[in-house]
């Protein structure tokens, strides 16, 4: 029996992990869930998945009868199977890496990644919002890559959303990379498919921003705004 510098004893063999916490790991490093559940379980992770779209396919299916269509018939034979993939495709989305900072070279510097296209779909209706993206910030000592930011985008337009949370999504999920940044600015101008397809059938944009620290002051928001065109 070996003693640690706390005093307990152990026989050197490493405590056995759960997949739960070693998959809990993995997502800590920064690996997304489902490369963590695919390396730790592949078998309970392939299974998860059949699951999934076959649950997925046979809801439609019953959809396709309510709505008096024939599912079987020759238009939408394989319908059910396929919106179930879209499913997995949307929700199950694989953001790559998002967390890879530097050190900045100039303090104080803004940064503005503009036009960030997105699709995503209202959590009232579920059907599109299309839109882009404007995230700008002030970063101190550190500065996060630059294709990082339109990761962070697309990460969280997959899943269903509302224009102002996905704008407070991101802004959050930058300041949580960049911890030290002095402010952050997201802009977001979009169109609701459930605006134009139902209700008063308009078409137009909706406009959202979230100022966080220093971007709530007018002389940062007017900086940012004029760097992103928008405002
Ligand atoms: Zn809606």
């Amino acid at each position: 029996m070996l003693k640690d510098s706390w005093g307990s004893t152990y026989d050197g063999r490493p405590t056995p992990q759960s997949d739960q916490e070693k998959i809990r790991e993995r997502v800590w490093a920064g690996e997304s869930l489902e490369q963590a559940m695919q390396a730790v379980s592949p078998d309970s992770y392939v299974k998860q998945k059949a699951e999934f779209l076959q649950n997925v396919s046979a809801v439609y299916r019953e959809l396709l009868l309510l709505l008096g269509e024939e599912p079987d018939s020759s238009a939408l034979k394989g319908t059910p199977d396929r919106i179930a993939r879209f499913w997995d495709e949307f929700i199950h989305y694989e953001p790559g890496n998002i967390g890879t900072t530097f050190d900045s070279v100039q303090h104080d510097q803004m940064v503005v990644i503009k036009d960030i296209p997105f699709f995503s779909l209202c959590a009232h209706h579920l059907l599109p919002i299309v839109g882009v993206v404007h995230v700008g910030y002030l970063a101190a000592d550190t500065i996060i890559g630059l294709s990082k930011i339109p990761r962070i985008v697309q990460k969280h337009a997959h899943r269903l959303q509302l224009q102002e949370q996905l704008a407070n999504d991101v802004a959050t999920e930058l300041m949580e990379h960049v911890p030290d940044a002095l402010g952050v600015g997201v802009y977001i101008e979009a169109r609701h498919f459930c605006m134009s397809m139902r209700g008063i059938r308009s078409e137009g944009s909706m406009v959202t921003s979230v100022m966080k620290g220093n971007f709530q002051q007018l002389e940062v928001k007017t900086e940012f705004f004029t760097m992103a065109g928008v405002g």
